[in-house]
């Protein structure tokens, strides 16, 4: 049953038929309704996420927080279209993604959604150019703008001078900010971040982490990050959502980072020292 015959069947409107309000007060980029995936492993059955509902607003940067084997990820990959729901369902720019096909959720994959990893996932044989190009090429943008969009990238993360480099000559923080140029190339609206800082010194950690907040106040871009340090959690994230047991255990707006989203905050720290 979809959400939208789910929810006729409550009495309810369906979700994504109207705009569900959030920590930002903005429309919602993410609704995720009693959402379910389940493994069998032999005679086992592990809940990996088990019914979580939840709402992410657009512009919104929430961090999704929980112990190892809580479901963080999975919950993610479900965002991000890598996986299918047991049950339930994910909207995301009010696309019911459980009604896509498989050529519409690789183009929603490619289009709607970037997103970096614990372990960068760079391809080693390949300049990290090549590397950051490498969606484009799959969207069949031609060379010329293919080569454009990938310097402008590199540039927004400082790696101008590094373009030539293949992913082993350079540091971990390097190939971090290469993979989050990777994941803006295409303009998604919605950034997914598993662990991104989760291999880097502190000091590198704070810099990737002071980039994914430049693209989601500078560009607006939606951020899902998935961490299991609250201290990070807590210096960037609008709303920190807990998870255990595949299922969500609490929520908290966090007054620290809350509504610092949109171009107007954007100027007003840029005019900082
Ligand atoms: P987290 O990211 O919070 O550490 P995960 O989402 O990776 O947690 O995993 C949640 C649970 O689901 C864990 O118990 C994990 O072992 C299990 N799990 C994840 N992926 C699979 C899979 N492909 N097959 C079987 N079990 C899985
Ligand atoms: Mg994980």
């Amino acid at each position: 049953m979809s959400a939208t015959e789910r929810s006729l069947q409550n009495g309810l409107p369906a979700a994504g038929a109207f705009e569900v309000q959030t920590s930002t007060g903005e429309a919602s980029a993410i609704h995720a309704e009693q959402l379910c995936r389940h493994y069998r492993m032999g005679d086992t059955l592990i809940r990996a996420v088990d019914g979580v509902t939840l709402t992410v607003g657009a512009g919104e940067f929430v961090a999704l927080l929980g112990s190892s084997g809580s479901g963080k990820s999975s919950v993610l990959n479900l965002i991000a279209g890598l996986d299918r729901p047991t049950s339930g369902s994910v909207i995301v720019q009010g696309r019911d993604l459980a009604q896509l096909s498989r050529e519409e959720l690789s183009k929603y994959r490619l289009r709607t959604v970037g997103m970096v990893f614990q372990s960068f996932n760079l391809i080693p044989s390949m300049t990290l150019l090549e590397n950051v190009e490498l969606p484009m090429r799959f969207a069949e943008v031609d060379r010329g703008k293919r080569d454009s969009l990938a310097h402008e990238a590199l540039s927004r993360v400082g790696l101008q001078a590094r373009m030539s480099h293949r992913p082993s000559e350079l540091s971990g923080g390097e190939q971090q900010r290469a993979a989050l140029a990777r994941a803006l190339i295409n303009h998604p609206r919605l950034l997914l971040a598993d662990e991104p800082t989760g291999n880097l010194d502190s000091h590198t950690g704070v810099e990737i982490m002071n980039l994914v907040r430049e693209f989601n106040r500078q560009l607006g871009m939606t951020v899902v990050m998935v961490t299991h340090e609250r201290a990070l959690a807590e210096r960037y994230a609008q709303r920190l959502i807990f998870l255990a047991d595949g299922k969500l255990i609490g929520e908290e707006v966090n007054s620290a980072a809350a509504g610092q989203t949109g171009a107007s905050h954007a100027i007003r720290d840029g005019a900082r020292p």
